[in-house]
């Protein structure tokens, strides 16, 4: 059976790839496969976090690998909080703390200025070969209100282009986890690496 491993212990992440890849292949985890020292999080980039991450799991482990990295970008930080989206509070993956943080710094900020987007790296690493990066982006903005119990992180602060344009105004964490999946950052960076991913399975 045709394997990747995405370097994640994310069972949302896992199975959004599954879901795309289909039957013909199967999704490990970092859960799956031997127990190997993972660096911390140390790039400047979400592009060099992914790579990073792609290439210390297929050199421990010889698997084909997939990594990513994403945040939130929000227009009027300066692009921040960027590649520290989950430890913006000061602990890592308190998302209450960097909600309200957030909304807070934006308190002042007009809404025609309060365009953000969420950003995803995703890097492929085959072992003994360059790995490659593709990045996916969904635009949208930055509300002054929580709205939504789906999703996670900055979801329930973000409502995406689409959203607008529909005229419904939901945020990221009101869509059906499928609609989110078919819209997101991390859905059209995986999308974009597919024929990639397929020459390395040998699927194509
Ligand atoms: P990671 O790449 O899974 O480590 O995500 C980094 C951080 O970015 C998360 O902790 C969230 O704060 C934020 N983030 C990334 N993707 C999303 C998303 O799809 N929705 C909401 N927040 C996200």
């Amino acid at each position: 059976m045709t394997r990747v491993l995405l370097a994640t212990r994310n069972a949302k992440k896992l199975g959004e790839l599954q879901r795309i890849l289909g039957e013909q292949v199967t999704v490990l985890g970092l859960g799956d496969v031997a127990e190997f020292p993972e660096e911390p999080e140390t790039g400047a980039t979400f592009e060099e976090n992914a790579v990073a991450k792609a290439v210390q799991a297929a050199a421990a482990t010889g698997e084909i690998s997939l990594a990513d990295d994403s945040g939130l970008s929000v227009d009027a930080l300066n692009g921040m909080p960027g590649v520290l989206s989950a430890r913006w509070a000061g602990r890592h993956g308190d998302d209450p703390a960097n909600n309200a943080l957030l909304l807070a710094q934006l308190g002042d900020v007009p809404d025609d200025r309060r365009g953000a987007d969420f950003v995803c790296a995703l890097a492929l690493a085959v072992p003994g070969a360059e790995p490659i990066v593709r990045r996916g982006d969904w635009r949208g903005r930055i509300v002054r209100e929580s709205n939504g119990g789906n999703g996670f992180g900055y979801d329930p602060l973000f409502v995406p282009v689409e959203s607008d344009e529909a005229g419904d105004g939901r945020t990221s964490a009101q869509l059906a986890p499928a609609e989110k999946d078919r819209l997101s950052h991390r859905g059209r960076a995986i999308v974009s690496m597919l024929p990639e991913l397929k020459v390395a399975l040998g699927l194509a």
